[in-house]
């Protein structure tokens, strides 16, 4: 089993109602990278860093089995900058700022090694980048899953439509989602968004869970009730990384594998929120998911019996 993964290695600066991080590692396919390779190795990262990435991050980026060959870095200039303020609810936020410095020109190179990867995540980029990737590929993947954002439907439309015709499942949140299609309703939204191109749409709704669209067949996760949302920075990407990890891990791409798959994801995304950037990602253990993955079980698990009301 093998993973390519390819988004942004960035700089964030958060703000929340509880505080300001500074400066700090995120960007879309650090989080996926951190979340996949809990079930998936070699995860095969494709991205750009400026000089002022840190070594250390690299360095334990490489200990856990991501593969760094695909990541160009520019020596002489910066890494990718978004800044972001989360209103009190930490469901929306408010891009402050976006820089994209080295993603300006950026022209991702999928090294040979790469090639023959089952599993493709294009984490948040710009939708040429992604679709680059994907033309790149000498074999196609089994699985090609897309994550995107609104900032992209605003600048790059045109580009973003070409991509979606190329994959099997977008991953976006509500207000993207509506945004998308037009469409208000989620339901219809992801029909709409299906005549697009995925034939899975999976709609991310924060600490209101996930919801799966496929044909006739609809799946709802919940988020886990947690008692403090320290940041939600990167949670999407984190969930996404749990998806296609459990996937690749087990090689099963059917729909009923898909459930689980999103309950993996929503495990993960619990953890990520729970402290500043990766932080939290780099201290968890597979047992301390696996109970995580079981609290999910427990909260969504109750007998019914059907009475026959007259
Ligand atoms: P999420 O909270 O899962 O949507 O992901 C947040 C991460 O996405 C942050 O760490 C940012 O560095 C990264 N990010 C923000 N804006 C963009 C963008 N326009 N393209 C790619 N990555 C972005």
């Amino acid at each position: 089993m093998s993973l390519i993964v390819v988004g942004t290695m960035a700089f964030d600066a958060i703000e929340t109602p509880f505080g300001k991080s500074g400066q700090i590692v995120g960007g879309s396919a650090t989080y996926v990278a951190w979340s996949a390779s809990n079930f998936v190795r070699p995860v095969n990262q494709i991205s750009v860093i400026g000089y002022d990435f840190p070594q250390e991050e690299l360095n334990a980026l490489a200990a856990r089995g991501v593969q760094l060959e695909g990541v160009q870095i520019k020596q002489d200039e910066k890494s990718f900058f978004w800044a972001g303020k989360y209103h009190l609810d930490m469901n929306t936020r408010d891009t402050l700022d976006t820089q994209l410095n080295v993603l300006a020109n950026f022209d991702p190179v999928v090294p040979d090694s790469y090639q023959g990867s089952e599993f493709l995540m294009l984490g948040n980029l710009m939708p040429s980048l992604q679709l680059s990737v994907i033309k790149q590929l000498k074999q196609r993947p089994k699985l090609i899953v897309m994550d995107t954002m609104n900032f992209w439907m605003d600048i790059a439309m045109p580009d973003l439509e070409e991509v979606l015709k190329e994959v099997d499942v977008l991953m976006l949140n509500d207000s993207e989602a509506r945004q998308l299609s037009g469409q208000f309703s989620l339901v219809k939204a992801a029909k709409e968004i299906r005549k697009m191109g995925p034939k899975y749409v999976v709609i991310k709704k924060g600490e209101h869970g996930a919801l799966l669209f496929h044909d006739e067949n609809v799946f709802f996760a919940p988020a886990l009730p947690l008692e403090d949302v320290f940041d939600p920075t990167g949670a999407g990407d984190t969930f996404a990384g749990g998806f296609i990890g459990h996937l690749a891990a087990t090689k099963d791409i059917s729909f009923e594998n898909m459930k689980t798959a999103i309950i993996k994801g929503s495990a993960l995304a619990s953890f990520c929120v729970e402290k500043f950037g990766t932080t939290r990602m780099k201290e968890i253990t597979i047992s301390d998911i696996d109970q995580r993955v079981q609290q999910f079980v427990d909260l969504v698990n109750f007998d019914i019996t059907l009475t026959n009301n007259i």
